[in-house]
């Protein structure tokens, strides 16, 4: 049995399923099916928000995504709207009908995103943040978790056990790219590691190629590859006017680009499942 006990295949038969209510219907993820986590990087101002959630919520999207507290190399850089955009995303999930997604990053703020939110994530740079991940596994709503930034595969099924052994098995892992010696690209997007975690766990496994590769081109491509690894699902930042983002612009996608990416998915999709 490997160290990562709970999180291994060997722990259960067949997948795990982690189910989110919401009231345009519940999204179950792991089934088999994609489910596509779409937004902007950052929840800049109520009216933006709104307004994209507004544009995509018909476009395929299941889970609407946004940063409300958001980690930046620089201290200059905007770090999100705390708890004014935490409203605004529950705000986002009442006019849609879609669930959100926000990142927590501090243990004395989980309280607030898990009564806001309906899915936690742990970003990259916290993956072996053990106290946060303690307590996340402590709390009900299902988990994101990415892969650090330059965590090896045993490492980061290590971290996911910190949040089963604590109680909560509602986890999610998100390959999001490493650091490697690349850099016209900003990660390298792992794919075979996606094929591997399924093999190692029962968990399911989500792909971000917005921060994988940082270059919007890329998105679609490194979509579809991930599917066709076996990935459960999808990632991927959306701005209605990119060149202006607040953060991470230029590897989001117009919502048009992800419209249409959102439709070839959907077309890989009915592969997979039939
Ligand atoms: C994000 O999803 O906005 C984010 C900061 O991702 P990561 O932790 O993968 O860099
Ligand atoms: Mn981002």
């Amino acid at each position: 049995m490997p160290a990562y006990k709970k999180t291994a295949r060997q722990e259960q038969l067949g997948n795990t399923q982690i189910r989110i209510p919401a009231r345009n219907g519940d999204i179950t993820i792991g089934a088999g099916n994609c489910t596509i986590i779409a937004g902007p990087c950052s929840v800049e101002s109520r009216d933006k928000y709104l307004e994209v959630a507004m544009l995509i919520k018909d476009m395929g999207v299941d889970i609407l995504r946004g940063g409300a507290y958001k980690p930046r190399t620089s201290p200059y850089s905007f770090a999100g709207l705390e708890e004014e955009g935490l409203k605004i995303l529950a705000e986002a999930r009442d006019l849609t009908g879609l669930p959100v997604v926000t990142e927590v990053m501090d243990p004395r703020e989980l309280d607030k995103v898990t009564y806001y939110c309906d899915m936690i994530q742990i970003g990259s740079r916290n993956m072996q943040n053990f106290a946060l991940l303690k307590e996340v596994g402590r709390a009900q709503k299902p988990v994101v978790l990415k892969r650090g930034l330059a965590a090896t595969v045993e490492e980061w099924l290590l971290a996911c056990e910190y949040i089963l052994n604590a109680g909560n098995e509602k986890v999610i892992l998100c390959e999001r790219g490493i650091r490697t010696f690349e850099k016209m690209m900003r990660n390298t997007v792992d794919i075979a590691a996606v094929a591997l975690v399924k093999e190692l766990s029962h968990l399911p496994v989500l792909v971000d190629p917005s921060h994988g590769t940082g270059i919007r081109s890329l998105v679609a491509p490194v979509s579809r590859a991930a599917i066709a690894a076996g990935a459960d699902g999808l990632m991927i930042e959306v701005h209605q006017n990119p060149d202006q983002a607040l953060s991470d612009g230029e590897q989001s996608l117009t919502p048009e680009m992800f419209s249409s990416l959102a439709k070839d998915i959907r077309k890989i999709e009915q592969l997979k499942v039939s």
